[in-house]
């Protein structure tokens, strides 16, 4: 699985690190709060498990599944709701997961759509911040790590449903695009 990858971008003992430190920060914050953490599958997977349980609170976990419908839709910003959440959040504080934003569509449809089930708060917690390749203004309000323009795989993050479970955050190969 690893003769694909070019470089590693940060490291496991990194992403340990930051994702400890994001955890102090969200339990400082969200202290006497009902606090529901929603993870959006399947990139957030991993870190999501690992912020949980930096977060030193009583607090709910669910997920959610989000498609969007393919290159030229996504565009517009229309994500279909593939599995959506279990119960009411009109009593709750919503700090969304992600493993990345990179347009802001899906995140700014997600926003919306939450928002409208009227939760006592929305935010958004995310591993990695591609700020550059914005199509929308939305900016997550707890970002792990700011990067490049490059398309990154592991930690969660794939390429054709592959090397979601290596540790690291890691840039591929040219020759892993001709692999498939
Ligand atoms: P956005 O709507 O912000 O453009 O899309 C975010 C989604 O695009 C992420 O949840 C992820 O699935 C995918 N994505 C964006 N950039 C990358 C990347 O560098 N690597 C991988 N594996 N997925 C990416």
């Amino acid at each position: 699985m690893e003769e694909y990858i070019a470089k590693v971008l940060i490291s496991r003992e990194e992403l340990a690190k930051r994702v400890a430190e994001l955890g102090a920060e969200i339990t400082r914050d969200y202290a006497g709060k009902n606090l529901l953490v929603l993870g959006i599958l399947k990139g957030a997977v991993p870190f999501m498990s690992d912020l949980i349980r930096e977060i030193r609170l009583p607090l709910a976990y669910d997920f959610m599944a989000l498609s969007s419908y393919g290159a030229s839709t996504q565009s517009s910003g229309v994500v279909r709701i593939l599995k959506d959440l279990e119960r009411s959040v009109e009593d709750v504080h919503i700090l969304i997961t992600e493993d990345i934003v990179d347009t802001g569509l899906t995140l700014n449809y997600l926003i919306a759509n939450l928002k409208a089930r009227n939760p006592l708060s929305v935010k958004v917690a995310t591993l990695l911040d591609k700020a550059g390749r914005r199509k929308v203004e939305v900016s997550p309000d707890y970002n792990c790590f700011s990067i490049p323009d490059e398309f990154v795989v592991g930690y969660g993050l794939d390429f054709n449903e592959e090397y979601r479970n290596l540790p690291y955050i890691g840039v591929l190969k040219p020759e892993a695009y001709k692999s498939i």
